[in-house]
């Protein structure tokens, strides 16, 4: 018995044309949608079929009901139309399809905190490119040239040998030691410990990869229609658990010199307003921590910005390509960015109010959003990465009271969990809670993952606290 002879034809007019779609009738449509995309050579599932020309009704995927089921014969014409102005035609798949077109814009916005974003700068595109190993950066050469082992003097209480022997007391140890590290309260591993970790296993590290987490639908599933019609366990990104970090990309900030931070505290403490400003400078080996990496700041840059007591709006910069060229001529790059939360708590004696700790917030949601957002602009090139980047080694600086009310500075980074949460604009700040950030909710537009948390979030993305600068 052959099979085409069971065979029926279908029509499907689309845009470009109408075309044959030859099916058994006991296909199921979820097949249907196939013959269709490949007959039409469509390059996305993004597409709908209609019974009727005036796209009345649609024809739902399903991979168990039948073409014959839906009541389907010989003969009968469909309608293909796109969804929501998918491009179906003609359109390079290029490795920046990803990638979400909506520029960059760090809005004006009124609400209270700082600094200001619109919820629409969530949606950055970022520039995913592949990386080779020149381009990695010079201090994670030199790290990755090093032995990193921690070098060990004799115990003079618990060594029984001589000068040159060694035992267990006395032995180097590995960069990634446990009790060392609690021993030197480190909190965090730096990610080159990390690095040699995960690398220290019988296999050298052979099948290590480190992938950015993705909060998106794969692209290209071809098992069912798209989102919001279909999702499968092949497309469908991982649930999140907000975990702590054990590693960080940077491990300190430091100043070049201390005029620099003056004179960036000159604005506040002329006005009363806050103030923003990107760093400058380099990455190099921090000595403190095992394989550590310190940012060096050489110079500080504020932006053109409008600010009030408590809120700071980035305003559109001419200037911006300019200062990065300047930047690349003097051998800086934008390592960071610093900003203030200062209130003024007694002026005679100079203090200011002590505000962030661990009973209201270290950095608020929308900082975190920012930081995030800035962290994704500055992709960190990682050898053990498919696509060549790997998490981030940009630094959040905030400059406010510490308990004894003085000025002090704190760094952070927020975790690669929360970068992808921002990259693919799952997260949006809270307007009255500002140590709280709110996961969006999958829609028809979008498909959200899980997010699952034990302690509340900000901390949770926060806790790559960076020694504070002395
Ligand atoms: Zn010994
Ligand atoms: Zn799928």
């Amino acid at each position: 018995m052959s099979k085409s002879l069971k065979q029926i034809t279908l029509r499907v007019q689309s845009p470009e044309g109408t075309k044959r779609i030859n099916i058994d009738p006991t296909d199921t449509v979820c097949s249907l949608f196939e013959k269709v995309y490949e007959e039409f050579q469509l390059n996305s599932f993004g597409f709908s079929l209609f019974k009727q020309r005036n796209h009345k009704d649609e024809l739902i995927s399903n991979k168990s009901k039948s073409v014959s089921a839906c009541g389907l014969g010989h003969g009968d014409m469909l309608y293909l139309a796109p969804v929501n102005g998918t491009l179906l035609w003609n359109t390079p798949t290029t490795s920046t399809a990803d990638s979400n077109p909506v520029p960059m814009d760090v809005t004006p916005s009124t609400s209270k905190g700082l600094p200001s974003t619109s919820t629409s700068a969530a949606s950055i595109p970022v520039t995913v490119r592949p990386v080779t190993t020149t381009e990695i950066d010079d201090v994670d050469e030199q790290l990755w040239k090093m032995d990193g082992k921690i070098q060990r003097k004799r115990d003079e209480k618990l060594c029984k040998h001589g000068a040159n022997g060694c035992c267990v007391h006395c032995s180097s140890l590995e960069p990634f030691d446990e009790n060392y590290l609690k021993e030197q309260n480190v909190k965090h591993l730096s990610f080159h410990s990390y690095l040699r970790k995960l690398t220290a296993g019988v296999d050298r590290g052979k099948f290590l990869q480190l992938e950015d987490i993705s909060c998106r639908i794969k692209r290209g599933c071809k098992d069912h229609p798209p989102w919001p019609r279909g999702i499968c366990s092949k497309c469908q990104p991982n649930a999140i658990t907000l975990n702590r970090q054990p590693y960080r990309h940077i491990d300190n900030v430091v100043f070049e010199n201390a005029s620099l931070v003056e004179r960036f505290l000159n604005y506040w403490r002329s006005t009363g307003h806050q103030r923003l400003g990107y760093l400058y400078g380099r990455y190099e080996i921090h000595a403190d921590v095992p394989l550590g990496i310190r940012a060096v700041v050489s110079a500080i840059y504020e932006p053109p910005q409008e600010s009030t007591r408590d809120s700071i709006n980035l305003l559109p910069d001419e200037r911006e390509p300019l200062v990065q060229e300047l930047a690349q001529k003097l051998n800086l790059r934008r390592v960071g960015w610093i900003f203030t939360d200062l209130i003024a708590d007694d002026i005679k004696k100079g203090t200011v109010k002590h505000v962030r700790n661990i009973e209201s917030h270290f950095l608020s949601a929308q900082e975190c959003i920012m930081a995030g957002h800035y962290q994704n602009q500055h992709p960190n090139p990682c050898r053990f990465s498919p696509s060549g980047i790997f998490g981030s080694k940009f630094a959040t600086v905030c400059v406010t009271g510490d308990d004894k009310n003085q000025v002090h500075m704190e760094g952070y980074q927020v975790s690669n969990q929360c970068m992808a949460l921002v990259r693919d604009n799952c997260l949006v700040p809270t307007k009255d809670a500002p140590e709280l950030g709110y996961v969006r909710e999958s829609s028809d537009k979008q498909y959200v993952p899980d997010v699952y948390y034990k302690i509340h979030s900000a901390d949770t993305w926060a806790t790559s606290e960076l020694r504070k600068y002395t």
